[in-house]
């Protein structure tokens, strides 16, 4: 409804970005209303979801900060200050992340993190309805259609402004699809996924789990692994990830192509399964006693990236977050992307509340090149992480990275820098990861050592092809 200030807005999807959206926009004055097809996970336990932990970075953090959340999440996030890379000889490499160990990224449990926004989003006065999935449209006036799991009855929301946060697989975009093609491309990724896990060295009793890294370490517990690392088992077409949890465990993530061998068409029996973990993850079977029973308990998750031409019908339905833009996994930017999302959609409302065609239109134009480079981008680390990271040139390569960014500060700015620790528009660090990459490249060609490389000749290259990297206020 163009040009008439939007009285509501509607949420559809109570996850991690449709309850930042809520709160950030009812903030600011508007009057949310959010339909979740779950129970209250506050109520009922978090359930589902599509990791078990997930890696917060600064753009997330910037989220968090506005809806007035860092401090209640600082104390209950892992920081992870580089990649610890687990070779098949058992042998261990630590490669940070950032300049210095100040910068980490933070591993957070999602469902904690889902349970402060939605607390979040109330006390900023939106209101939430849970047990309502979103069916369809009813296409004579635009009524949302909801199943209420209480009663088992359809019932009408009318309603002139709703925000489609309702994950990859949108039914706020199903729906819209009836009514305009959107040009939609999902490309599946050949592999997929599955959650195992690394218990902490100490035992808790059901329910009194302790949250916080502090509270965990009084308990006694420890980690089985360096508690403040990303763990990667690399093994060429596939891989294993381990992320740690504030009481002392870890999630192990098992990335596996679908078809071939090794893969999860072949991997069906527990001896093949055994025989396939003793091999290739030795130094991880001992700490994860049940991964054969959560091999076979555990769902295999499905990967992908979705490609949406349009993400808004005129001034009345937008998608955001992985509805309008599931990213593959693997830059951990899915939820800090969706929550950049919620920020630029708050600002764009809050200056022009009386236009939803304009917010939409303006917000479409400022996001989409942005979120194609990030889908690029996680597309490229996927080959990084699982074949190259313990590789020479690449490590040739991260060496003269550095050595290039030191000399040249504020010009020569590592990609994952500006991706992880910063809130350079993606497509800007793409585009200069792709000059600086080239530039790494062509000094290292046929070099094994830094001290062979004309640091001369590459200062001079740097100032030519680099201007200063604006940093966003
Ligand atoms: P979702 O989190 O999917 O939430 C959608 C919500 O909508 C859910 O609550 C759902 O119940 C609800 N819903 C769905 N259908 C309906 C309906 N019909 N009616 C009403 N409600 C409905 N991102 C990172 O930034 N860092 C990471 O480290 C990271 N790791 C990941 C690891 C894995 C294995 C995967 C798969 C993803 C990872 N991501 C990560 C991406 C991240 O999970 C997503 O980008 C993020 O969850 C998107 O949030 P969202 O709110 O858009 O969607």
């Amino acid at each position: 409804m163009p040009d008439q200030f939007p009285h509501t807005v509607t949420v559809v999807g109570a996850g991690l970005v449709g309850a930042l959206v809520a709160t950030l926009l009812a903030q600011r004055g508007f009057r949310v209303e959010v339909f979740e097809r779950r129970h209250d996970p506050r109520h009922n336990g978090f359930r589902g979801g599509r990791s078990i932990n997930l890696a917060l970075a600064e753009r997330g953090w910037h989220g968090l900060r506005l809806a007035g959340l860092d401090a209640r999440m600082q104390p209950i996030a892992v920081p992870m200050r580089g990649r610890m890379v687990h070779g098949l000889d058992g042998s261990l490499q630590l490669h940070g992340y950032g300049r210095d160990d100040s910068e980490a990224i933070w591993s957070v449990n999602r469902g904690t993190l889902n349970m402060t926004l939605l607390d979040a989003a109330e006390a900023a006065g939106a209101i939430l309805h849970f047990g309502q999935r979103l069916e369809g449209i009813d296409g004579s006036d635009g009524a949302l259609l909801f199943h209420d799991d209480g009663d088992g009855r359809l019932r009408r929301h009318p309603t002139g402004c709703v925000l489609g946060c309702d994950g990859v697989g949108s039914a706020l975009r199903l729906a819209m699809r009836e009514i305009a093609d959107p040009g939609e491309r999902f490309v599946p990724l050949e592999h997929s996924y599955k959650e195992l896990a690394i218990p902490a060295l100490a035992e808790f009793p059901p329910g009194q789990m302790p949250r916080t890294l502090q509270a965990a370490a009084a308990n006694g517990a420890r980690f089985a692994l360096e508690p403040n690392a990303l763990h990667i088992w690399p093994r060429g077409g596939y891989m294993c990830i381990a992320l740690p949890n504030a009481e002392g465990s870890f999630t192990v993530t098992l990335f596996l192509p679908n078809e071939g061998t090794p893969s999860f068409a072949t991997l069906i029996g527990r001896d093949e399964v055994r025989r396939f973990f003793e091999r290739d993850f030795a130094d991880a079977v001992p700490l994860m006693p049940d991964y054969l029973d959560d091999f076979f308990a555990n769902p295999t998750g499905t990967l992908g990236t979705l490609y949406l031409e349009r993400w808004h019908l005129d001034g009345r339905m937008l998608l955001l977050g992985d509805a309008a833009h599931a990213i593959l996994p693997f830059h951990g930017q899915g939820m800090n992307a969706g929550f950049e999302d919620a920020v630029e959609l708050a600002g764009l409302f809050a200056a022009a509340p009386r236009d939803t065609g304009a917010v939409f239109t303006e917000f479409q134009r400022r996001r989409k090149v942005n979120t194609d480079a990030i889908a690029a981008m996680a597309i490229e680390n996927y080959v990084e992480m699982r074949d190259r990271v313990d590789d020479a040139d690449f490590l040739l390569m991260r060496e003269l990275e550095r050595t290039l960014a030191a000399r040249h500060p504020g010009r020569f700015v590592p990609r994952y820098w500006m991706v992880t620790f910063s809130r350079v528009p993606y497509a800007v660090a793409y585009e200069r990861g792709r000059i600086q990459y080239a530039l790494l490249a062509e000094l290292a060609a046929g070099r094994q050592r830094l001290d062979e490389i004309d640091l001369a000749l590459a200062d001079r290259l740097v100032l030519e092809r680099l201007t200063p990297l604006i940093l966003p206020a």
